[in-house]
C-alpha cells in the first residue's frame, strides 16, 4: 500500500497561486477559507538570504495530533496512502483537531464539520494527480509514493536538499520543501 507524500521545489515556485485556486474549484472550497495557500519568507542569513515561496497545506503527517485528539474518530489515517482525512458525517465540530495541528491546516466547514485538504483523494483513486500539482505552470509540486524508491518523490528527496515544515514539532510532514 502506498504511503503518499509531496515534494514542492521553492526554486520553481513563482506564487502564481494557481494551485490555489485549482483546489477551491476542485474542492468545493467555501468563500473565505482555503485548503491550501502561498507563504513567502525570507530564508537563510545575510548575505546569503533567499526568499521561498511555498504552496502550503495539510501535511499528511506521520504522526499526526489531529488523528490522536478527535475524541469520535471522526479524524483518521486512511488505508489507502496512508493519507488523513475526515469523516465529516462522523464529526462534531469541537475543533481539538484545530488546535491540535501546528500548521494551521483545518477550518470548520459551514455545515459544521472540520474540513482540510485531502491530497485529492478521489482524484488519486482514479489514477490522476492532486488538483494543485496538475495545474502548476512551473510543474513545481510533484506527488508519489514515499515508500517507492523508485518514484519521483523518492528521488527528488534522494538528490535535493530539502526541509519540512516545523519538524520539531514531531508531526513527521510529508510534505517535503526542496531548497
Ligand atoms: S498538517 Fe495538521 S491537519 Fe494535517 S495531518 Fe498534520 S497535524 Fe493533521
Ligand atoms: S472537529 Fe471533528 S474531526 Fe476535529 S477533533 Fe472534533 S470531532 Fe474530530
Amino acid at each position: 500500500m502506498p504511503r503518499f507524500g509531496m515534494v514542492i521545489d521553492t526554486l520553481k515556485c513563482v506564487g502564481c497561486m494557481d494551485c490555489v485556486v485549482a483546489c477551491q474549484t476542485e474542492n468545493d472550497v467555501p468563500q473565505g477559507h482555503c485548503r491550501d495557500w502561498i507563504v513567502t519568507e525570507l530564508r537563510g542569513e545575510f548575505p546569503t538570504l533567499s526568499l521561498e515561496i511555498r504552496s502550503e497545506r495539510c501535511n499528511h503527517c506521520d504522526n499526526p495530533p489531529c488523528v490522536t485528539c478527535c475524541p469520535t474518530g471522526a479524524s483518521h489515517v486512511e488505508e489507502f496512502g496512508k493519507t488523513v482525512q475526515v469523516t465529516a458525517n462522523m464529526c462534531i465540530g469541537c475543533k481539538a483537531c484545530l488546535a491540535a495541528c501546528p500548521y494551521g491546516a483545518r477550518f470548520i466547514h459551514p455545515d459544521g464539520y472540520a474540513d482540510k485538504c485531502t491530497f485529492c483523494l478521489h482524484r488519486v483513486k482514479e489514477g490522476k494527480d492532486p488538483a494543485c500539482v496538475s495545474v502548476c505552470p512551473t510543474r513545481c509540486m510533484h506527488f508519489g509514493d514515499l515508500d517507492d524508491p523508485k518514484s519521483a518523490v523518492r528521488q527528488l528527496l534522494a538528490s535535493r536538499k530539502h526541509h519540512t515544515l516545523l519538524p520539531e514539532a514531531g508531526t513527521k510532514p510529508r510534505v517535503f520543501y526542496l531548497t
